[in-house]
This record gives C-alpha cells, structure tokens and sequence, in this order.
C-alpha cells in the first residue's frame, strides 16, 4: 500500500472520512488524497515525496505562494511576542486601516477566524440593521455552514428553500429565498413579491464554488438597483475573490462598469489571512455601530484578530500592493488558461476558460456557463479523468470540477508551460 493510501486508512480510523473539510477527501473525482508533508513556493510535495504545481493554494489564500520570506519572517516575529492575548493589540488596528485603503466601500471592519463566521455575522448584522429575516442568496453560491445558509432552491420562485444538509432545521431555512446566477427576471419577481422583507442579498460576485462564473455587469446594476429601492443591505461575499481577482476585489471590477457602484457590506477571508485563520466582515460605519459593543447585534471571538494570523495577513497585503504585482499575477494566469484551451484544441476536445487576476476556470464546455445548473449540466467524468492525469503528472488541480482554480506570484512562466504541457498529454 502506498503511504498515502495508509495515511488515509488510518486517518479514518480517528477522523470522520479521514479529513476535516469534506472535499479533502477526494470524493468527487475518486482516488486517494494525498497527504501534504510540505510546501514551498509555487510547490507541495506530499508524504511520498512526490512534488506537484499547485493550483489550490490552500483554496485562495496563498496569493505569493507558500513561505514567502516576508511573510514567513513576519509570522516569526509576531509569535515571539506571544500567540494569543484575548485583549487588543496595535496590529489588528494595522489590519483593519489596511483593508479599509483598498476597499473604499467600508468604513469600518470586524476581524474574525472564518470566512463562515464572517458571512453568518453579516447576515446577522444585516437583519439587524433592517430589522427584516429574509435573505436571498443564489444557487452554486456558498457561503460558509452557517445553518442559514445550507440551503436550496424551494418548488416555486417566491417559496423558500430547504436544507442542504442533514441537521439543519426547515425553519432555520425558512427565510432564506434561492435564486438563480445571474438571472435578472428572477430578482425582480422576488422583490415585487417580498421586497420589502428582505434584509438582504448576498452574492459571490465572481463565484469560485460552481468553478469561476461572473455576474454580468447588467445583472449586478439590477441587482444594486432593487436592493437600494427596497432598503435591502447588498452583501459581497469576497472571501474569495477580495484581494485575489483585483487589489480593491471584484468590487472595484463592477464600479468601473457601473458608475458609483458600491456593495453595502463586504465579506473577507483567504487572502487577508495569506494562510492563517483570519476573516472579516466591513460596511459603513453606520451599519457597524450596530454591532455589540456599541450595538445590540451580538459578535465575539476568544481567537478573533489573533496577533500571529494578524502579521501573517498584513505582510501579505504589503506584498500585494506592491506596483504591477496584480498585471503579472493575472498575465501568467491567463497565459495559463490560454495554453489550456489551446492544448484542448489540438486534442480536439472542447474546453473554454475564463480569469480574473490570480483566479481562473476552465469547463470541458463550448462555451462559459452563466449559472449553476449550466455548470453541472457536463457530466463531470471529462474532468476527473483529466484531473488524475495531471496529479500523476505533478499538477494539482482541485478535485472536484466545481471549484475555481489559483496561481501564485511563486508560479513561474516554466510552471505555466509545464503545466501546459502536462495538458496536452492528458488530454490528448
Ligand atoms: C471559502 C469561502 C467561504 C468560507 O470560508 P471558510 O474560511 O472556509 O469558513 C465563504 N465564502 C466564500 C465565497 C468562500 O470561497
């Protein structure tokens, strides 16, 4: 048997599937996980020590790659000085006045451990602040496990949604109103309905949890539109794509198509902890003076703005902020996608690809899909057999064709060609 093969055998026997987040597990594509003893750069080698090019990048956060030096140096530091206090610090103040430079729609920001606790909190504070419980939320769009959230569409449009997960209360659900991507006719049916009961709707502005699909432009305008008319909060989910598709996110891509555009509140995680467990959640001031302290909505955390994760994330954001650091991410990522597609064709198997700074996707497709349904509407055999040819090429892709993909300013334009090249193999 082969180490990770016995890893795995034994991890079950003391961890539930053997992992601690379900798509570890290999599930979807099949196969054995590998087991990840190191990283380095744009590299992991697993417990076989096998190397491979990583596209996962722990999911997001690893926007300059594994141990990059001042990063690595930081997080040295910061833990000389102590790992956890359950008190204020003047780095947290740091971070805060860090994100809130480059997300100019937020005046103020709560630094959490999650990017579940992060998008629960705004929601929370959302119905706070309007005093109203119902969310819309949209299909292929995830949002953390909060309770609330694990949920699917209902029968009809205006019926509300039923759990996802076992465990999950139908009237826990109950408020929460599932629509489809990038549907425009849909929101406005929903907001002539209930407009005036919503609290809120959040969205991935470019989703990374159905592969990589943007709300169009004119869909996000709608959608800005109904939400300010009906006093309804807008909740940018930028987990992923903050810090990741552009320095100011996918926030600052819709403001330069739509004059003035501005989400309510904004939800961070990944990036701004370059690895740690950090996340956040930002709005106008107005809208956080709701929280406790100075408000009745209630949020606390014994780890929240922890002083390790804390440098972590800050040298990370100085790193990303430095001149042509996102022109060189996103030109090495698309000539990632273009080599895909172009491998695809000359193996005359169709294949489109989209990015957006350090984030990409790619469907065994003949053209980029708009909404969920469209994305599970390709079988997923194409992509699993494709996704084992590259593992045993050096190449990790995610494993499962519905998650986006992640270049590193580590990776190289020899990775990128290499991975190219590993494609045109697979493929072929
Ligand atoms: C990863 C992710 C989350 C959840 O963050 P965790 O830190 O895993 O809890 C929420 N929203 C989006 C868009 C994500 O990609």
């Amino acid at each position: 048997m082969s180490i990770n093969a016995a890893l795995f055998e034994r991890a079950q026997r003391s961890i539930p599937g053997g992992v601690n987040s379900p798509v570890r597990a290999f599930k979807a594509v099949g196969g054995t996980p590998r087991f990840i003893a190191k990283a380095h750069g744009a590299y992991m080698w697993d417990a076989e020590g096998q190397r491979y090019i990583d596209y996962i990048g722990s999911w997001g956060p690893m926007i300059l790659g594994h141990g990059h030096p001042e990063v690595l140096e930081a997080v040295q530091k910061a833990a000389l000085d102590g790992f956890s206090f359950g008190a204020p610090t003047e780095r947290e103040v740091e971070l805060a006045e860090e994100i809130l430079k480059l997300v100019p729609s937020a005046e103020q920001v709560r630094l959490v451990s999650s990017g579940t606790e992060a998008a629960m909190s705004a929601i929370r504070l959302a119905r706070g602040f309007t005093g109203r419980s119902k969310l819309i939320k949209f299909e292929g769009c995830y949002h953390g496990h909060a309770d609330a959230l694990l949920v699917k569409a209902g029968s009809g449009l205006a019926t509300f949604g039923h759990p996802t997960s076992a465990g999950v209360p139908p009237e826990v659900v109950q408020h929460t109103l599932v629509l489809e991507y990038n549907n425009v006719e849909q929101i406005e049916q929903a907001f002539a309905e209930v407009g005036g009961e919503i609290a809120c709707v959040m969205i991935e502005p470019i989703a990374g949890n159905m592969n990589f699909v943007r709300a169009s432009a004119p869909f996000m305008k709608r959608l800005r539109e109904l939400c300010t008319q009906h006093g309804a909060l807008l909740v940018f989910d930028e987990v992923m794509s903050g810090f990741r598709v552009a320095l100011g996110g996918a926030q600052s891509l819709y403001a330069q198509q739509i004059p003035g555009f501005v989400p309510d509140l904004s939800v961070f995680g990944k990036v701004i902890g370059g690895g740690m467990p950090l996340a956040a959640f930002a709005g106008p001031a107005k809208v956080m003076a709701l929280l406790a302290p100075l408000g009745p909505v209630y949020q606390a955390g014994t780890l929240s703005g922890n002083p390790v994760a804390t440098a972590c994330g800050l040298a990370t954001l100085k790193v990303i902020q430095r001149p042509g650091f996102f022109e060189s991410l996103a030109q090495r990522t698309q000539s990632l996608v273009q080599g895909l597609v172009g491998a695809a064709q000359q193996a005359g198997v169709p294949l489109v690809g989209d990015s957006q700074g350090g984030m990409f996707g790619f469907f065994f497709a003949d053209s980029l899909p708009q909404h969920y349904q469209a994305v599970m509407a390709h079988g997923s055999d194409k992509f699993n057999r494709f996704f084992h040819a590259m593992l045993e090429r050096g190449v990790y892709l995610a494993p499962a064709m519905y998650e986006a993909g992640f270049v590193s300013a580590a990776h190289t334009d020899q990775d990128i060609a290499d991975t190219v090249s590993a494609a045109a193999q697979a493929l072929s």
